[in-house]
């Protein structure tokens, strides 16, 4: 499949910005970008930043880094300010506004839509039912990808997010087969440390049209970060650089997020997920006891979705005792529904202890 072809035209043709930093060395006199010389932040511990010049607009040290942790060559990737500005890149390069389509399957992350949006393309979107455990429709959405057209991208979330639920490597596999040579996946595993699952990179060798989501910001636990990657083909990272602002990374974060993947954060991340399995297993056991839970969905991720009969009324309630929980109930197919994160054992505590204040209120 000839990635090209299936990119909007004017992103192919045109000739990409090229920044100084990426058309020439970053050593000798610089006299090539209009900064500085010097910082004028004089403390010791910020020189080794050098914030009087513009970053390496894809630093290879943390790329390569990256690109050992997710077992995958540094040309299949590209660092971009998390994942969110992964989505968006794809839309930019992939869907021509007013004409081409994504698939979603909600529900789901919500960004696909907002960025679906934003660049005027059409969401097909092929819902998944509570009363199925929120499973896909994978029969649906082999229909809809053979039948519609003008699909550019189809998003698949693995754990999914609000649901928690896995995709199997044989429906990947069959959603990329429907695909092939005219669509890609995009296969969203922000949260696919929190499980056993193996991710799917491995893949993109044997399919062109695999892109894969990854970030620092859940089992990294470097939210703040800001920093995602898009691993994919080399031909479609070529194409979203062309698109990507010049300096995406800024010299802070880039030196924070090296920090955020050492060897001793890999074995902090190790021991977190580990833990957070131990705390959803807890409360797991909590809310099949809470009679104000009507049901919860089994999860594989660093949050449970739960039912009960007056969503706002239990976020308002834990709102009031300093616990935000997130009510997602005015979202289609998620009536009297809220997600919890899996916080520390101090808050799983707290929030226990709230969730059953607020049973015994409902009760009396
Ligand atoms: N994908 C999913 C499924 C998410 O839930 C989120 C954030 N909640 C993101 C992507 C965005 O992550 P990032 O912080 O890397 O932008």
């Amino acid at each position: 499949m000839d990635i090209n072809q299936l990119a909007r035209a004017e992103i192919v043709a045109m000739k990409p910005y090229a920044s100084a930093r990426s058309s020439a060395s970053a050593d000798g006199i610089l006299l090539n970008a209009n900064e500085s010389p010097t910082t004028h932040v004089d403390e010791p511990a910020w020189q080794h930043l050098s914030l009087n010049r513009y970053p390496s607009p894809q630093p290879p040290t943390l790329k390569k880094r990256l690109a050992e942790i997710y077992q995958v060559e540094p040309a299949n990737l590209l660092i971009t300010r998390g994942s969110d500005e992964g989505i968006d890149l794809l839309l930019r390069v992939f869907c021509r506004a007013g004409e081409d389509a994504i698939v979603e399957c909600s529900p789901c992350f919500g960004m696909y839509r907002i960025a679906a949006t934003i660049q005027n393309a059409r969401v097909i979107d092929v819902p998944r039912a509570a009363s199925n455990g929120f499973k896909i429709d994978f029969e649906q959405l082999l229909k809809t990808i053979n039948q519609e057209t003008g699909i550019k991208l189809v998003f698949l979330t693995s754990p999914n997010n609000p649901t928690g639920d896995l995709i199997t490597e044989d429906q990947l596999q069959a959603v990329l087969a429907a695909c092939r040579d005219k669509a890609l996946v995009v296969l969203d595993e922000a949260y696919i440390e929190f499980c056993e699952d193996q991710s799917a990179p491995s893949l993109i060798k044997q399919w062109p049209n695999l892109v894969v989501l990854r970030t620092l910001s859940k089992a990294w636990a470097a939210a703040g970060l800001r920093c995602g990657s898009v691993i994919a083909d080399p031909a479609v990272i070529a194409l979203l650089q062309r698109v990507i602002a010049p300096y995406p990374l800024a010299s802070t974060v880039v030196d924070a997020a090296l920090r955020s993947v050492s060897s001793e954060a890999n074995l902090a991340k190790e021991r977190f997920v580990r833990s957070v399995s131990g705390r959803r297993e807890l409360l797991y056991a909590f809310l099949s006891t809470c009679d104000a839970v009507e049901t919860f969905w089994n999860s594989e991720a660093n949050f449970v979705l739960l039912k009960v009969a007056d969503a706002p009324g239990l976020t308002a309630w834990c709102a009031e005792h300093g616990i935000r929980i997130r009510d997602f109930s005015t979202q289609p197919g998620l009536q009297g529904c809220v997600r919890v994160t899996i916080g520390s054992e101090a808050e799983m505590v707290e929030l226990t202890n709230t969730l059953q204040s607020y049973a015994d209120k409902i009760r009396t």
